[in-house]
């Protein structure tokens, strides 16, 4: 069939669609959002929360294959939809990758390095866990973070009270967890379809500014040893797993060289968008391939490339600068209406002969600075 469904109408599910109308699948989205990004370039979209079910049976009647496209779509739904309709994904990855505790726990289960933590059931815990892992450390809501959302770095004493006030107003489960101090952080993105064949894209060098992703650069700057033990990481997170789609994998290559899974995102990956100007294969028809059951694409990197995100406060002067964008850079916009401070709503991809050359060009714009 060539029905594809999406939970999920974000700026993933527009780039999914893109590429899938290349290779003639049409698209559904569910999205409670009226007109959002993936609702713009798909055929159709049902407006209704993702805990709706009849508007997820709805999206299955019109599609061949379910697919999600962020990871907090109801894990109850997709486990629904499982029983009657194809979703090659699964719910079972979602339901992991939902939440920090169960991923952590599973990705130390596979013998996966992680960041030593600590499950804060009381208020007590979050003294014991401060004093076994030391200062200083983070805490992060199991669930529903992103872009640092719902993390409170703790550095000193005065940060222990307002961790605890914190964990007190919100009533979620939290972690605390060591704080690693890295040289670099990296992100592999692993492709594995129905037929159980894998692919990694090259690994992103990936650069955040306040917790969100500013920069993914390509190749990333570390030693040969380093790429083939980011690859071989995430190959095996992705086998264990039994993942069909992608799942992309962020890590931090600690000082002494060593790496440590930071998390885990079961779909196409902002550190990934590089892909789609400068590897054979982009993520997104990657994904299709992969639930689809096709034969992976080749990911093959074709040039040197920067992504540069393109957040709320950057789009005028983007578009005041949009003729001095060097004729290598390709943008993409999301079609969002509101450019809100730190919300993504766009990137641009810059290629050319070697990174040192691209990263003059982005200096020269002066969009970021
Ligand atoms: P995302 O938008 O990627 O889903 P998130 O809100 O889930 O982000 P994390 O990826 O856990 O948050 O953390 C955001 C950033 O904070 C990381 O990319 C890293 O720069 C920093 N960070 C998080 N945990 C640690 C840690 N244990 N040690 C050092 N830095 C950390
Ligand atoms: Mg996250
Ligand atoms: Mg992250």
């Amino acid at each position: 069939g060539s029905n594809i469904g999406i939970l999920g109408g974000g700026q993933l599910g527009r780039m999914i669609v893109i590429a899938g109308r290349n290779m003639g699948y049409r698209f559904n989205t569910l999205d409670p959002t009226p007109d959002s990004p993936c609702g713009q370039v798909a055929d159709r979209q049902l407006l209704a929360p993702f805990s709706d079910v009849n508007a997820a049976k709805e999206l299955a009647d019109l599609s061949d294959v379910i697919t999600y496209e962020f990871e907090n779509v109801d894990s109850d739904v997709a486990s629904i939809l499982e029983t009657t309709s194809y979703v090659p994904q699964g719910s079972g990855l979602l339901k992991i990758t939902q939440n920090r505790i169960r991923e952590k726990t599973t990705l130390q289960s596979f013998g996966v390095p992680v960041a030593p933590f600590k499950v804060i059931e009381t208020e007590k815990d979050i003294y014991s866990a401060t004093e076994r892992l030391g200062l200083p450390c983070i805490m992060k809501t199991a669930t529903g973070g992103y872009d640092g959302k719902g993390q409170w770095v703790i550095r000193s004493k005065d940060n222990i009270n307002v961790a605890i006030e914190a964990w007190n107003k919100s009533g979620m489960d939290m972690i605390i967890e060591q704080f690693i101090p890295f040289s670099k952080e990296l992100s592999v993105i692993v492709a594995r379809n129905v037929q159980g064949q894998t692919k990694t894209f090259p690994a992103a060098e990936n650069v955040h500014i306040n917790n969100i992703l500013h920069q993914s650069i390509v190749p990333a700057r570390i030693t040969n040893e380093q790429t083939i033990q980011a690859e071989t990481i995430a190959l095996k997170i992705a086998e264990s797993l039994q993942v069909v789609g992608l799942i992309a994998i962020e890590m931090f290559l600690t000082n002494d060289g060593k790496i440590i899974v930071n998390e885990l995102a079961p779909r196409p990956h902002n550190s990934g968008h590089y892909s789609m100007d400068a590897c054979i294969t982009s993520q997104f028809e990657q994904h299709i391939r992969a639930i689809c059951g096709l034969p992976l694409g080749d990911t093959t990197l074709l040039s040197p490339i920067i992504m540069v995100n393109i957040l709320g406060q950057h789009v005028s002067k983007v578009l005041d600068k949009i003729d001095q964008l060097p004729p290598t850079a390709k943008i993409h916009l999301y079609g969002k209406k509101e450019s809100v401070e730190n919300r993504k709503m766009g990137h641009i991809n810059f290629l050319g002969a070697t990174l040192e050359q691209v990263n003059q060009q982005i200096n020269d714009l002066q969009i970021w600075t």
